[in-house]
């Protein structure tokens, strides 16, 4: 008698597991800022925002310069003051000294409109401004404040981003659409219109500025909400209901881990449906924390998840009763901090450099095929091994390392194997 294999549980056969990827990226407006394109199928944008007094010119220099080296494509400013205004177009100049070009985004609230209009030169410094539709001005002033915003937008040719925060909602419209929600027959829990509120707020606010003239191509849109599920579901709103580009960012994330965690749950689950086209990550900075920490998040989410290459990446096991000694952890570490201080003249020299993957595993158990897989990496001895560490590159075992100077060989096999596969002929 013959059994035959039951079709869900089969070992083989055709039922091939397909590859998981990121949806495509939704079809968007393309929006100019500076030398970078937000949307329009552009890859997708980092950016950080700096936290130093806008009007010392000299410490916003050096943060806008720290933030754009490790990686950020744009960085926000907030121009609170008449003071941060006329220090805008300082920076900038001190900046293209500097040969930064990043441009620069102005955080305007309040009182954008008077700034603006009082430095214009600070608006011409600026690549792109963000306002928030809630914080413009209150009562009769609000659409006052946000045409004298957009007519000089139109003007100095300047894209926008219109960010509305959940924190600063615009409150007339949400007492609408709480009215309009509590007669109908059966009313959408508050919450719901809460997030209604915040995704009309941002539509119709750029619908208003296309109808006082700035071009659909200079609108980015923007909604940043504190709750992870909240976040997910104003963006698919957003994304079924307009073709503007979108900025992702879980507003006051918090501080470290869970930040991290919250930011990158809200935002993978989004950048996976296609949708979000620039991203900010919104850490709270530890007391003399290093600012760039929110750049490096950011592509670490979009690097891990197939949408950007940075940086090579290190694969490394988590280490278990067989690594009995620090010294496969010290080695992981050293050969990432290796990479990031030579990456700089490698994406120079060796352009795709950035797609290396470099494995260093703990022992016999997956070191071998972990390694093989990466372009180049290394199995240590786990406990009860012989001390030896052999090297595979491109899949085929090419040394054994062992003794003191293990480390330095392997960092030297990982140049020459930079080199040989990305040099340019003759270079
Ligand atoms: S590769 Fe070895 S050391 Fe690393 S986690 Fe697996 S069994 Fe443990």
């Amino acid at each position: 008698m013959t059994i035959e294999p039951c079709p869900q549980h089969s070992p083989g056969g055709d039922a091939a597991v397909p590859e998981a990827a990121p949806a495509p990226r939704r079809r968007t407006l393309a929006v100019r800022v500076g030398h970078v394109t937000i949307g329009g199928g552009a890859p997708v944008v980092v950016q950080s925002m700096t936290d130093t007094d806008t009007a010392d010119v000299a410490a916003t220099v050096a943060q806008v310069a720290e933030l754009a080296r490790a990686g950020s494509e744009l960085v926000r400013l907030t121009v609170n003051t008449e003071a941060a205004a006329r220090a805008v177009p300082a920076i900038r100049e001190r900046l293209d000294a500097l040969g930064v070009d990043v441009p620069l985004v102005g955080d305007f609230h309040f009182n954008g409109h008077r700034l603006l209009t009082a430095v214009p030169e600070c608006g011409a410094a600026l690549a792109k401004w963000r306002i928030n539709p809630g914080n413009v001005g209150r009562g009769d002033k609000r659409d006052v404040h946000f045409a004298g915003i957009v007519e000089l937008a139109c003007r100095m040719e300047r894209p926008v981003r219109i960010g509305v925060n959940w924190g600063s909602l615009d409150q007339a419209l949400l007492a609408r659409l709480m009215d309009e929600n509590a007669r109908r027959p059966r009313p959408a829990p508050p919450e719901a219109v809460m997030r209604e509120a915040v995704v009309a707020s941002a539509l119709e606010s750029a619908e208003r500025a296309v109808a006082l003239g700035l071009p659909r191509d200079r609108i980015v849109l923007s909604c940043k909400m504190s709750g992870v599920q909240d976040l997910i579901a104003v963006y698919r709103a957003l994304a079924t209901r307009c073709e503007w580009p979108l900025h992702l960012g879980l507003t006051e994330a918090g501080m470290g881990d869970k930040g991290i965690v919250a930011s990158t749950a809200a935002l993978a689950v989004l950048l996976q449906e296609g949708i979000g086209d620039t991203i900010r990550i919104s850490l709270t900075p530890e007391p003399g924390g290093d600012r760039a920490r929110e750049v490096r998040v950011a592509q670490q989410i979009l690097q891990s998840m197939g949408l950007r290459r940075f940086t090579p990446t290190v694969i490394a096991c988590p280490g278990c009763g067989r690594t009995v000694s620090d010294f496969f952890q010290r080695l992981a570490r050293e050969v990432e901090g290796f990479l990031a201080e030579r990456m700089p003249e490698w994406r120079r020299r060796y352009p795709g450099a950035e797609g290396l993957t470099v494995a260093v595993m703990g022992c016999v158990v997956n070191g071998p095929g972990e390694s093989r897989h990466a372009d180049i990496g290394i199995s240590l001895p786990g406990a009860g091994e012989r001390p030896v560490a052999p090297v595979y590159e491109d899949g085929a075992k090419t040394v054994t390392l062992k003794g003191e100077g293990l480390a330095e060989d392997f960092k030297a096999r990982i140049e020459a194997y930079v080199r040989r596969r990305y040099g340019r002929p003759g270079g």
